[in-house]
């Protein structure tokens, strides 16, 4: 499980939090529709074990994401659905097989190449630092991204509107309900306005009513903004909603 201060650690985390610019909107009339242009994002023949091998999890994984795309990833726990999301926003490698943002493959980008990719990520557990407040929390990754500090806040208070917030922004994390606190992880990482957001079981630690206020809130955000969404769930009604259901069995993709 990633901890708060990794993305100032790794390329990958770094990079999740700074959020694919540019990105083409490919929905037309609010459905997707196939287009001849390049994917967002797009693994090709993944395989990726643990433990020196002894744990295979991916077999083989081909996937894409089509530019502004809401895509459901869905599959029995432990079928590698949060394995693939890492791989996916760079924040491990696969063993074999690769990993593209737009025409760009991850593992030859230099750092600098590789954050000019914004990817979001959205986790389970939202991963916020308890003893900041909301406002902190979301200035961290345009610290990172060196946003000056009048455009970053007015992007939060932009964000924080949106998702309810606002009378929340000097409130601490600990302070916080559970879907407050998941509500803070979607504006977070949305900070530096990603082409793609990454979101893991987002809704998985919340109470089915929250868990839906959430779920539509993310949706709203990514159509609304044109963003390219792959989001792994359990939760087959709100896998729906999205334009496309990929499922995922034994690491690789039976869509
Ligand atoms: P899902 O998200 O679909 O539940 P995961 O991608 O988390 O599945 O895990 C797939 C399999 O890989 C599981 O058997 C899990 O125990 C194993 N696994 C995941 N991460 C590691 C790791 N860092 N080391 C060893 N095994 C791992
Ligand atoms: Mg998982």
């Amino acid at each position: 499980m990633p901890r708060p201060f990794d993305f100032f650690l790794s390329k990958g985390r770094e990079t999740a939090e700074a959020g694919l610019a540019g990105t083409e909107d490919a929905r037309v009339d609010g459905k997707h529709q196939p287009p001849s242009t390049l994917a967002a994002l797009r693994a090709e023949n993944i395989w990726k074990s643990y433990e020196d091998g002894s744990i295979q999890v991916l077999n083989g994984v081909d996937f894409e994401a089509r530019p502004g795309q809401t895509v459901a990833l869905c599959g029995p726990s432990g079928c590698g659905k949060s394995t693939l999301l890492h791989l996916l926003g760079g924040l491990d490698e696969p063993d074999r097989g690769r990993i593209l943002l737009g025409s760009a493959e991850i593992a030859k980008l230099s750092r600098t190449q590789f954050l000019r990719h914004k990817v979001g990520f959205v986790f389970q557990l939202h991963n916020l630092i308890p003893d900041l407040t909301l406002e902190e929390n979301c200035l961290i990754p345009t610290v990172a991204a060196g946003t000056p500090r009048r455009e970053a806040l007015a992007r939060l208070h932009d964000l924080a509107g949106r998702t309810g917030l606002t009378h929340r922004l000097t409130q601490r994390i600990q302070k916080l309900s559970g879907g407050e606190r998941q509500r803070t992880a979607l504006c977070r990482a949305l900070m530096n306005r990603p082409g793609i957001l990454l979101a893991d079981e987002p809704t998985g630690s919340l109470d089915e009513r929250t868990s839906r206020q959430i779920f539509d809130l993310l949706l709203d955000l990514a159509r609304t903004d044109g963003i390219t969404l792959v989001m792994a769930t359990h939760d087959r009604g709100l896998a729906a909603q999205c334009d496309r259901l990929v499922e995922m069995r034994d690491g690789k993709i039976c869509e």
